[in-house]
This record gives C-alpha cells, structure tokens and sequence, in this order.
C-alpha cells in the first residue's frame, strides 16, 4: 500500500491523514487495486476488504463514508448512534467529526478531497469537492458549518487539496454553461480551468491564511500509474483520502 501526505498537516501529531494510491488492493482490473466504492461495478467483497485494508494500516477504530453527490449537505459525526446510522447515507459531501479514531473518507477519480483541521477546537472535516463542488463553494459552506457547530475560527483552519484533476487536464467545452462568469478568469488556456487555484481562492475568501493552505499539485489523470481517473479511464475505481484525529 503506497499513500501521499500534506507535510503541512503531517506536522500535527495529533492528526492522521493519508493520501491513498490505487496501489496494495485486492480489486481487479479496471479496479485495481485498492479502489475504495462500492458503486462503481467493482465486487462488494473486494471493496470491503480493500477498506479493511485502509482503516488496518491507520489504526482506527471506524471508517465512515457517504453517497457522494457533488453537493454540499454536511453530516457532523458528534456520538455513536450517528455513527452507526452513517452507512453510506446518501446525499452528503462534507464530513465532519471532533471524534477521535474516526476515519472520515473521501472517494475521488479527479475530484478533489479537500481536509480541514482546527487544532485549536480539535475537529476535523473531510470535503468532496469536483468543480460542481467549486461552483456551490463547497468549501465555504464545510468553513461554515465549522463555524456554526464548533466555533472554529476559519484564521485557525489549516487545509490540504489532494491530488485531482489539474489545470493540464481540466478541458470544460461548455464551461459558458457549466462555470460561472467569476471562474472564467480561471482558464489557463481556452477552454482549460485552473480548479486547484479556484479551491485556494475558496479557502482564502473563506478566511484561511494562504500559509495554512497545502495543495498537492498531482493531476489524477496524468498520474495514472498512483491514481484512478474517470476522464482517463471511464470504468476505473475511487482513491480514498482519509483524514482521522487520533485517539
Ligand atoms: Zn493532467
């Protein structure tokens, strides 16, 4: 099993968090190996083991995932019975937990997996963001909730952008329909987007320090010996990044 850090969030000792490689899986091809959905064709078995897998390798006690929808509703992991009721409840896209020993994965093919830790109230968030994400400032609204639920303050949060789909890659023929005018600004070349610069420019306008901001800087599509992308491969699986207080 082979994973990418956040030398930025790796700092924190209280804090686990790994970037997952397709790498150290049971699953077979186009799956291969460690792909973490259940809902892309590949065996449950498979999945199931593969998560073992991951939660084994980072020592906790749970690993809770959701049906993503590139929304932006939150579920906030507080006590056990939420926890138990979490199963693959569909319709969420930001994690949230101050719960220590509790994995909070999310599943990417080019999407960004953006995490948010708070040392000074001790909780964390785990965000799907793919550029529907972007367009509803997923991002913003997972700063609010922190701030609503836990009195975070965004000057304290520190964030991590993983590995996804890069300005090489991010062709948007209809972005006229698709973006708003404000990201337009974002085209590297036409018809090409900058989302990783998009998502910095989320979390600065929702108040974090440019300093406190890592992005990865890994496009999933052209990596694709490390990661899955579904504008690569169509039929492919999902990499997990997981993000977990320690106990
Ligand atoms: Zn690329």
């Amino acid at each position: 099993m082979v994973w990418w850090q956040w030398p930025l969030l790796a700092a924190f000792s209280e804090l686990e968090h790994r970037i997952w490689t397709r790498h150290g899986g049971v699953s077979p091809a186009p799956y291969d190996s460690l792909n973490l959905s259940y809902t892309v064709g590949d065996a449950s078995a498979h999945v199931r083991q593969n998560r073992t897998l991951v939660r084994q390798a980072m020592g906790l006690a749970e690993l809770i995932s959701v049906g993503q929808v590139h929304g932006s509703n939150t579920l906030i992991l507080m006590d056990r019975q939420t926890i138990r009721e979490a199963g693959e409840v569909r319709g969420i896209d930001i994690l949230i937990t101050n719960l220590p020993g509790i994995g909070l994965l999310i599943k990417q093919a080019d999407c960004q997996a953006v995490a948010l830790y708070d040392p000074e109230q001790r909780v964390i968030a785990n965000i799907h963001c793919g550029w529907r994400g972007n367009v509803q400032n997923v991002i913003g609204q997972a700063v609010g909730r922190l701030q609503e639920a836990f009195g975070s303050r965004p000057a304290a949060l520190y964030a991590g952008i993983s590995p996804s789909l890069g300005p090489c890659c991010a062709e948007f023929k209809n972005f006229q329909q698709e973006m708003p005018p404000e990201f337009w600004q974002y085209q590297v070349r036409p018809t090409y987007f900058d989302l990783w610069q998009i998502s910095v420019d989320q979390l600065l306008a929702a108040g974090l320090p440019r300093e406190h901001i890592q992005l990865a800087g890994l496009c999933s599509r052209c990596q694709a010996e490390d990661f899955f992308s579904y504008r690569r491969e169509r039929v492919t699986g999902r990499n997990g990044t997981v993000v977990a207080l320690g106990e």
